[in-house]
């Protein structure tokens, strides 16, 4: 269908040669942004597929698991996310980088419609923290911060 549209493109601008590569290269890009928007759809088909066999290992093992799988909502892929800015860049710590799904880090098709919550964030991570992560990064006063919000979500538990 695509190539008799070409075809036709071609017999109506025959005169013109510059103005057939013109159109051409228009009907080329829309047809590249349709298939990348396509290729969106199946990610997202495939990621809804996921069967129950998989998502179960995945909630039971916590290296492949959302920090908020406990809430129950978890969807999409696996992402890290940065918990904690310190002078202005991301902490770049094992304690303070976290596995959230699509749906907790708002990203893919969750895009600011998931369930983000960045102070949720920061309570895993600091919660995370040592007391010499508390020394190496003395600018913020952590456990003022911790008691805050252990006063929204309690006391934190690696699970
Ligand atoms: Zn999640």
């Amino acid at each position: 269908m695509f190539a008799s549209k070409i075809r036709d493109i071609n017999s109506q601008t025959a005169n013109t040669s510059s103005n057939f590569e013109r159109i051409k290269g228009l009907r080329l890009q829309r047809l590249k942004s349709f298939m990348s928007c396509m290729n969106g759809i199946k990610i997202n088909l495939l990621m809804n597929n996921t069967p129950k066999k998989i998502r179960d290992y995945w909630e039971e093992d916590p290296a492949m698991r959302c920090d908020r799988h406990d809430e129950g909502n978890c969807a999409g892929r696996l992402s890290k996310e940065h918990a904690l800015i310190y002078a202005g860049k991301q902490i770049q710590e094992i304690w303070a980088i976290l596995d959230i799904c699509a749906f907790h880090h708002e990203v893919d098709q969750y895009a600011g419609s998931g369930g983000m919550d960045k102070k949720k964030h920061e309570w895993i991570a600091i919660s995370r923290m040592a007391t010499s992560d508390f020394i190496k990064y003395p600018r913020r006063n952590w456990r003022q911060d911790l008691v805050l919000l252990e006063s929204i979500y309690g006391r934190y538990s690696q699970q």
